[in-house]
């Protein structure tokens, strides 16, 4: 039974124990998470039905929580000073001690941040005391909510509860900024203007528009768009053996065995286990095989069932080769 709330301290105390809890903005209602714990991000993109991970908005109750998890700059700094609360979302670098779990960033080194303007919602996030990820709170390929109406519409009985904040103010979706290299490029046009934000920091760069065939060109070659984690060593999928010289990213009681070094996804075969660990496992593989000096990582298949199918997706995308 998902529960409609009005009282923001208990959507707080049903977050901080890893439920699930959609929350309204000025934009759209988003489905909340506790950043910092990996099974709870992992619930989130099985309750939406998601067949891939994507990086999702860290929302927090003011810009120095959000600046001890992310590196601002002056341009980032002038832009929370001006904007925050309010629709803008901003991508910056991971400091080295971030823990937002890696699922939240979909692994990347970037983690999109912002602090939402809506009352109920910064009560909560203050009440929360730690990094909310939401993406919004519909199921995937259905339209954005701006009601609690329209989210109990969609996702009645697969999340805990609703803060019902009335309906969203904006209704369309925040604008993306990247702010990860010197100049600054605009992800996604959204609640706050362009030239809003040109009046502060300066000129703003559009991504480059690629043609169908570039676009699915770019889905095999990761790195050439930005948001796809690849590890440095070479990944082989859908391992039936594995060599010595191998990392072996396992599933599952049955890891194969021989391997040069292991992380076992989910030993108890859980994929949204499996989700929660992937990108730390991936990442932990990597380094560890690169001090052994080892040449590859290889990745037993997972079940495509619940998270399996984006678990698959985003180690295709990893395996792919590099372009
Ligand atoms: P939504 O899931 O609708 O809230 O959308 C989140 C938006 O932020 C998507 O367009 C994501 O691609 C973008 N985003 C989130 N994190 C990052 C990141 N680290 N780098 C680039 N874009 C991001
Ligand atoms: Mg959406």
């Amino acid at each position: 039974m998902t529960r409609l709330l009005t009282d923001p301290a208990e959507a707080a105390a049903l977050l901080r124990e890893g439920a699930l809890v959609a929350f309204p903005s000025e934009t759209v209602y988003g489905l909340g998470a506790d950043a910092w714990n990996g099974r709870a991000v992992a619930a989130v993109f099985e309750a939406k039905g998601r067949p891939h991970f994507n990086p999702l908005i860290c929302h927090f109750a003011e810009a120095e929580a959000a600046f001890a998890e992310v590196v601002a700059d002056d341009r980032a700094r002038a832009l929370a000073a001006a904007f925050w609360p309010g629709p803008l979302t901003l991508v910056l670098p991971r400091r080295p001690a971030c823990r937002v779990d890696l699922l939240a960033g979909a692994g990347l080194d970037t983690l999109a941040v912002r602090v939402p303007a809506h009352p109920a919602t910064l009560a909560m996030l203050r009440a929360a005391a730690r990094p909310i990820a939401g993406p919004s709170a519909n199921r995937s390929g259905q339209v954005s909510p701006t009601s609690a109406a329209h989210v109990l519409a969609g996702l009645s009985g697969r999340i805990a509860a609703v803060l019902d904040g009335g309906d969203c103010a904006v209704g369309v979706e925040s604008t993306v900024l990247d702010l990860t290299g010197p100049g600054a490029v605009l992800l996604r046009p959204g609640g706050v203007p362009a030239a809003a934000i040109e009046a502060v920091i300066g000129r703003v760069g559009r991504p480059l528009r690629l043609s169908a065939a570039e676009a699915t060109r770019s889905l095999r070659s990761p790195g050439m768009l930005l948001s796809h984690y690849a590890p440095a060593l070479p990944l082989r999928l859908d391992a039936a053996a594995v060599a010595a010289e191998e990392a072996l990213l396992a599933f599952g009681p049955h890891p194969l065995p021989g391997a040069g070094a292991l992380w076992n996804l989910s030993p108890g075969g859980d994929v949204a286990e499996a989700a929660a660990r992937l990108f730390a496992g991936l990442r932990w593989l990597d380094a560890e095989g690169q001090r052994l000096g080892l040449k590859g990582i290889a990745a037993m298949p997972v079940p495509l069932d619940g998270l399996g199918e984006a678990i698959a997706d985003r180690l295709a995308r990893a395996a792919a080769p590099r372009g």
